[in-house]
């Protein structure tokens, strides 16, 4: 069973130097916990997707302290650096080309490219500082499965297939980063995150379609292309103004009248505290319909404005019938 370690000084050091060794930690960040790894080393890179079950096509991002590191592996040009000036540290990942002397293993992504991010999250910062080499850390679960938020989510869905968990608290802002593509032709949004569409073209202008434009189709880029990921067991009704006696009810905001079990995601309607509190409210659904013999979850309309854009991508795909799809490349 993985080690549980204290986000203190003598936690970090052992988080850092398991890592050095080529061991596998998560870790917290601002958005969701990380299964951390050597993205320089293409043992550590397999490890990762195996632990996962991750699909081989799905690239990693690579974590960093600071910008100046993540320059030693992509090239930053003018968007990148507005981008990265604005946002970082923080819940935005750029997908940059691959630097001349690029220490990321071919093994993380495609060959050309990689995606960089400055977790927001200071302890995240002081393990890489302290093991100063690119660390990828894509959510620590099961691949398709509800992204973790605690230590104790990684302990319940990986804890016999890595080192330790280093227990940085519940995770701030609970969704994962934003996934900018600078490769193309035109910038584009890969993926909807707390970084919102509006604030990253408040700095560069407007974005592309989807593909950028690059329109290469050989590999995943975003997760967004999966319809089904962040996926519970139970079957998931979206929109729902109301709710069965046999469901339990994902609230946001007041719910309806009835006899029935309630996670409510914010009783203001906040869609911060919404997309803090989402996947454990997802897990702990789940758990209790399992439990209660329930025939789901339904869950209440959030408005697609803002942050409640990448909210609403998390559920759509959460509620997509059937198994996780893979891609042949
Ligand atoms: P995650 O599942 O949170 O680790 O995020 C991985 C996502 O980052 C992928 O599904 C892609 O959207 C994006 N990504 C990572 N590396 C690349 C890359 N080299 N090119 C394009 N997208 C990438
Ligand atoms: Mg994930």
């Amino acid at each position: 069973m993985a080690r549980l370690l204290a986000a203190d000084r003598a936690g970090i050091t052992a988080a850092a130097r398991l890592l050095g060794q080529g061991s596998l930690v998560a870790f917290g960040t601002e958005t969701v916990y990380g299964l951390g790894g050597r993205a320089d080393a293409d043992a550590t890179i397999a490890a990762i997707y195996a632990a996962k079950s991750r699909p081989a096509h799905n690239p990693l991002i690579c974590h960093y302290p600071d910008a100046e590191a993540a320059g030693r592996d992509a090239v930053f040009g003018p968007v990148a650096r507005a981008l990265a000036a604005a946002f970082w540290p923080g819940p935005l990942t750029l997908v940059l080309p691959r630097a001349p002397g690029c220490r990321i293993g071919r093994r993380a992504g495609p060959p050309d490219t990689v995606a960089v991010r400055v977790p927001g999250h200071a302890i995240a910062r002081a393990v890489l500082a302290e093991v100063a080499l690119p660390i990828a850390a894509p959510s620590a679960n099961r691949s398709g499965g509800i992204s973790p938020t605690t230590a104790q989510h990684v302990l319940a869905g990986l804890g016999d297939k890595i080192a330790a968990v280093l227990d940085c608290g519940a995770c701030p802002v609970g969704i994962e980063s934003t996934v900018v593509d600078l490769c193309g032709p035109r910038p584009a949004l890969l993926r909807p995150g707390f970084v919102t569409a509006a604030d990253i073209e408040a700095v560069i202008g407007p974005m592309g379609q989807e593909d950028g434009g690059r329109g290469d189709g050989r590999i995943l880029r975003a997760p967004g292309q999966l319809a089904r990921h962040y996926a519970p067991n139970a079957r998931l009704r979206l929109n729902a103004t109301g709710c069965d006696a046999n469901e339990a009810l994902l609230a946001f905001g007041p719910p309806p009248a009835g006899a029935f079990p309630v996670f409510q995601l914010s009783a203001t309607g906040d869609l911060a505290e919404a997309a803090a509190n989402l996947f454990a409210g997802l897990r702990t659904l789940d758990a209790l319909v399992a439990r209660a013999g329930l025939a789901g979850i339904a869950a209440m309309p959030i408005p697609a404005q803002g942050l409640g854009v990448a909210l609403n991508d998390r559920l759509t795909r959460a509620a997509h019938p059937g198994q996780p799809e893979t891609i042949r490349l």
